[in-house]
């Protein structure tokens, strides 16, 4: 896809963004859009970044160290890893990614914590991942769990916790899904009251089939792959 073509797209969903935090009482600048292009070619990031979008989201380490390699720096894009991370993709990760929004295990966050000292990196910034929904199959912490774990993971060395990410379940029920946000922004005030060194002033959540829910809900940072790219 051009461009002009995301320019466009990208402008009706700002236009649809604001419309819903202005619903809510906020102001749509507290939202940032993070362009998904996992499934798309290198070409897409650099349209994302010539259309004016600061950060990208993948999901796949050899996905991304190919599009790395055929890009070269970006130093106007910041990438989010947004997937599930093996432990012994870590490393890697480290080196490509300039946050982490997907840590789901304290031990991820400790192997983490461990390279970035061993190997002298500068701290990597982290999400940790929700369950909300207390869905089986999906990774990330219930909500039982949820505040020992940002208290384990902000103790470790080298990781700079800045909040939390959570993803819906796949439903087109709005009732559910807006409980589910509401219960990640729940759980992140609590964090905050509980663990004093969490910084917790980013809460990912949204995908293009829910993102103004999650608007309405307290997100701070959509993470749009579809909508902005289209069909992967
Ligand atoms: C793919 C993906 C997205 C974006 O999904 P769309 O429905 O295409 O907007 C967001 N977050 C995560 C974690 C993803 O894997």
């Amino acid at each position: 896809m051009t461009s002009d073509r995301i320019e466009a797209r990208l402008a009706r969903v700002t236009e649809r963004l604001a419309r819903a935090a202005q619903r809510v009482g906020r102001s749509p600048d507290e939202v940032e859009i993070l362009a998904v292009t996992k499934g798309h070619s290198k070409d897409a990031i650099e349209a994302v970044a010539e259309a004016g979008l600061g950060a990208i989201g993948e999901n796949r380490i050899p996905e991304a160290e190919a599009k790395r390699a055929e890009l070269g720096d970006t130093p106007d894009l910041a990438w989010h890893f947004i997937g599930r991370l093996q432990r012994n993709k870590a490393r890697r990760a480290l080196r490509l990614f300039d946050v982490i929004e997907s840590v789901d295990s304290v031990r991820l966050a400790e192997a983490l914590s461990r390279i970035v000292t061993e190997d002298e990196l500068p701290p990597m910034e982290v999400l940790v991942q929700l369950n909300p929904g207390g869905e089986d199959a999906k990774a990330g912490f219930g909500a039982e769990e949820a505040v020992r774990a940002v208290d384990a993971i902000c103790r470790l060395p080298g990781l700079k916790v800045t909040g939390l990410m959570a993803m819906a379940p796949f439903t087109t029920e709005e009732s559910v899904l807006r409980s589910v946000f509401r219960e990640a922004r729940e759980l992140l005030d609590r964090c905050k009251e509980e663990v004093p060194a969490f910084e917790g002033r980013v809460l990912s959540m949204g995908m293009s089939n829910d993102f103004e829910i999650a608007v309405e809900e307290g997100s701070t940072r959509v993470r749009l792959g579809t909508l902005i790219l289209g069909e992967r």
